[in-house]
């Protein structure tokens, strides 16, 4: 394995995001799930994105696995590791940024990290330490609002000096715009002044170039994706990687039968459902009763064997808000989003032991349940099905050959489903 670039993603859905960014931009890409086993065999890639879920546990924790995800890394060969962010930042005063990124840098031995959450295609920019959501300051845009990580103030300066034991610094857009020579001898002031870290302005798509030509000089980066298309450009630039085409390798079809699980309840998803409707079999679950009791999901097995032998199939728990709403009143939002989540796992499991090799999941949250219980180790990233929606082909699954599209929420075109399956021979 020729590995360059190591990532450490603090969640499931943002280390696709990366892995994405990465091959789109000509880095060949393995997402895993948790550290790998030593005995995982991969292909020869120049990324790994190793996929944790530590952005809202205790600090500490989130410290021990980056750790160890970083340590896993380094003994592969990674010359740098990006520590994969939410692009807007989201983070408590007690973390988890700022210790995760303390602890590697320690173990990196990096005078100072380059820190920005900036990814301008999807709206996030950095100004003066500033970060934006579209066009609202964070503290002003929705993001005040999250459940978890309710953001207040919008200089990152500020926010990652409360969590981090280093001193944090700026380096303004215009530096940026000077080019790398001059951001180097800035970053090199700051060093010299005591600062550990520094949040990096960016407003444009070259000045993510330019970032991440200065931070591969260093061992460790901290960002969102927009850093991690940076950091491939870097190394392609720079020779460092030699590869045309990152989603070009052929690919044998994988064969076998085909399947939909469908949990999200988004507008876009509803629409895509009843699209489907017209191309194959689906099945609508009763939300009540799939909580009350098994039955439900016994019942919809059945009826996907029934089905399976003569093409795809689509089974959906998705429902109107107003339907959601009351279901939730009745159960508690997280009890009725849980016992849902855990319902379309057994269904994949049983699926998947009835032959579906290939299996598109619509829904963050139920993809997360779907991908944890089939136990799949590890992803590469194929063709784009949609914005932000790639083919992934399973590695080192027990299952053997497998692909898979995890579809959050809004995302995808009217045709998903069909265009899902077109791109999953
Ligand atoms: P999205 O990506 O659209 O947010 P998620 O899978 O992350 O989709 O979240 C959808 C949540 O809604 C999951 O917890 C899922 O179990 C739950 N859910 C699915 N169907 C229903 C339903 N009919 N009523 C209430 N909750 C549901």
């Amino acid at each position: 394995m020729s590995l360059v670039l190591g990532c450490i993603a603090d969640d499931y859905t943002g280390a696709s995001d990366l892995a994405n960014t990465l091959t789109r931009n000509g880095l060949r890409t393995v997402q895993t799930i948790g550290i790998p086993a030593d005995d995982l065999k991969l292909p020869d890639v120049d990324a790994v994105v190793i996929s944790l879920k530590s952005r809202s546990i205790e600090a500490n924790a989130a410290v021990e696995k980056s750790r160890a995800a970083d340590k896993w890394l380094r003994s592969r060969g990674a010359l740098h590791v990006l520590f994969k962010i939410c692009s807007t930042f989201d983070s408590t005063d007690k973390g988890n940024i700022g210790p995760v990124m303390d602890a590697l840098r320690s173990e990196a031995g990096d005078n100072i990290v380059l820190v920005t959450p900036a990814f301008p295609e999807t709206g996030r920019t950095v100004y003066q330490g500033n970060l934006f959501v579209g066009a609202a300051p964070l503290n002003e845009s929705p993001l005040k609002h999250h459940p978890l990580n309710p953001m207040h103030d919008s200089n990152l300066v500020r926010v990652l000096a409360r969590q981090s034991g280093t001193n944090i610094g700026l380096v303004d857009l215009g530096i940026v715009a000077s080019g790398a020579d001059v951001m180097r001898s800035h970053l090199d002031g700051l060093s010299e002044n005591g600062f550990g870290a520094a949040i990096v302005d960016a407003v444009f798509a070259k000045d993510l170039e330019t970032i991440g030509a200065v931070a591969l000089d260093h061992r460790v980066s901290v960002g969102a994706s927009g850093l991690g298309l940076g950091l491939a450009r870097g190394l392609v630039a720079s020779g460092r990687v030699k590869t045309a085409n990152a989603t070009s390798m052929a690919d044998k079809p994988v064969g076998g039968a085909a399947a939909c699980l469908v949990g999200s309840c988004s507008q876009a998803t509803l629409q895509q459902i009843a699209r489907a409707e017209r191309t194959m079999p689906v099945l609508h679950l009763d939300a009540e009763r799939v909580i009350a009791d098994k039955n439900e999901a016994q019942r919809a097995i059945a009826w996907a064997k029934e089905h399976l032998g003569k093409g795809p199939l689509l089974i959906a728990s998705s429902s109107t808000p107003d339907q959601v709403a009351q279901l939730q009143k009745r159960h508690g939002r997280e009890a009725a989003g849980h016992a849902i989540e855990q319902a379309m796992a057994d269904l994949a499991e049983a699926l998947v032991d009835a032959g579906v090799r290939r299996l598109v999941v619509a829904g963050g949250e139920t993809s997360g349940a779907v991908v944890d219980r089939l136990g799949i180790p590890g992803f590469l990233v194929r063709a784009e099905i949609a914005a932000g929606v790639p083919v992934l082909r399973a590695v080192g699954a027990a299952q053997g050959e497998m692909v898979l599209a995890l579809k959050s929420g809004n995302f995808g075109g009217t045709d998903f489903f069909a265009d899902a399956l077109r791109l999953m021979p």
